[in-house]
């Protein structure tokens, strides 16, 4: 009976990780270089505009932000 319990506990265990395996890997296009990309996704909003862009364009954007602004 216990075993039962403690296997039952493991098995929700792999499957929240795995549910939050799938919710960071789940495939996307960027709204910046028109790919599907899988990974981190940054949302931001240009001109009323809500774009999703991926961690590549992302950082590319922030150095020429930071380029400019700096
Ligand atoms: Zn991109």
């Amino acid at each position: 009976m216990k075993v039962g319990i403690r296997i039952t506990v493991i098995l929700l265990l792999v499957l929240m990780l795995l549910t939050l395996c799938c919710a960071c890997g789940k495939p996307f296009i960027c709204d910046w270089c028109g790919y599907e990309k899988t990974g981190k996704k940054h949302k931001q909003e240009y001109l009323g505009q809500q774009l999703v862009i991926c961690d590549d364009c992302y950082k590319e954007i922030k150095a020429l932000i930071d380029a400019f602004s700096g």
